[in-house]
């Protein structure tokens, strides 16, 4: 990652990076704040969801929608390609909310991690960031999943799958979606708006596959969104023993203690930032459980003995990159 002030050898200052992430949400599937704190307060109440009465949900970090990432990919010149992972069921709260602050325009590509509620319920609402046709004559937005998750989109979103009109049925306006298999290998690589990315599957519970995602040729950003054991053939795509070193690390952890059955929590998490050893490390999908500043604290002192910077990254966070 490149500081705004570099000076090239020869003598040129150097552009700062033109492409960026942007942490749409960072919380679990019920969110942040958790409604039950709030409808039946417990004594004292819950101090992290409380917050979110008081605080603006911009100034407040412990205001958490469902996990996903834009990656605003800058690949020439002044243009910038939206590529979309996940599209939770807060989906257009966070397009209200960062969209406008960052002026984001539209969404180029989309990438789906797997098909559960927290990453897909607001595929309904893609057409909200689309150009508007009544009669959908649009050009679909590039939609890239696994054959599973597009086999329960099927069932899910089937006036989002299958366009064709049966006789006599009315035109209704619905998201424009081109769908695109991809595999659940590291070797698949896929091409979306431009920028080269690699599946990186993981076990989110022992029975269920989802795929996490490397990507950037400067700097190797990987996006491991829900895990809770990764396999060693992804291990070996970004591991620092294995000559892989991450320049970021986004990773999941669900709860503060103990473990869960389908996520990291905080030390299965911790454990895997010591072993995959990232240049940094920045947590996503957190529960109540954490509050931003007194866990930051905490993982100041982590990052300084470990030796690897790490933090929890919150809503609206934007992280410049050169990709
Ligand atoms: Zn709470
Ligand atoms: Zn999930």
């Amino acid at each position: 990652m490149a500081s705004s002030d570099a000076v090239r050898e020869n003598g040129d200052v150097e552009e700062p990076p033109r492409s960026a992430l942007i942490f749409l949400g960072t919380g679990c599937s019920s969110a942040v704040p958790n409604a039950l704190c709030l409808i039946r307060p417990s004594d004292p109440p819950c101090h992290v969801c409380s917050q979110s009465l008081a605080i603006p949900p911009e100034q407040n970090p412990n205001y958490r929608c469902n996990t996903s990432l834009l990656i605003d990919y800058c690949q020439a010149g002044d243009e910038h390609k939206y590529i979309l992972i996940d599209v939770g069921k807060t989906f257009r709260e966070q397009v209200l909310r960062w969209f406008t602050l960052y002026k984001i325009p539209q969404v180029d590509s989309i990438i789906l991690s797997h098909e559960h509620a927290d990453a897909i319920l607001g595929l309904d609402d893609v057409r909200v960031v689309q150009p508007f046709s009544p009669t959908n004559d649009i050009d679909p937005t590039p939609i890239y999943l696994t054959e599973h998750s597009m086999e329960s989109i099927s069932m899910k979103f089937p006036y989002l799958v299958h366009k064709k009109l049966k006789e006599g049925q009315e035109v209704r306006r619905v998201a424009q979606l081109d769908w695109k298999t991809i595999e659940t290998d590291c070797k698949k690589a896929f091409v979306a708006s431009g920028l080269e990315i690699i599946p990186l599957p993981v076990m989110h519970g022992e029975d269920y596959v989802c795929l996490g995602f490397l990507f950037g040729g400067k700097c190797r950003v990987a996006y491991l969104s829900d895990v809770s054991r990764i396999l060693p053939t992804t291990e070996q795509y970004i591991s620092k023993d294995n000559g892989q070193q991450l320049d970021l690390l986004i990773l999941d952890t669900l709860y503060k203690k103990g473990s869960h059955n389908t996520h990291f929590c905080f030390p299965q998490t911790l454990d895997a930032v010591k072993r995959l050893c990232p240049k940094r490390a920045l947590l996503v999908g957190m529960t109540h459980e954490f509050d931003h500043q007194k866990d930051n604290e905490f993982l100041k002192d982590w990052s300084k003995r470990e030796g690897i910077p790490i933090q929890l990254a919150h809503d609206g966070l934007k992280i410049p990159v050169d990709l």
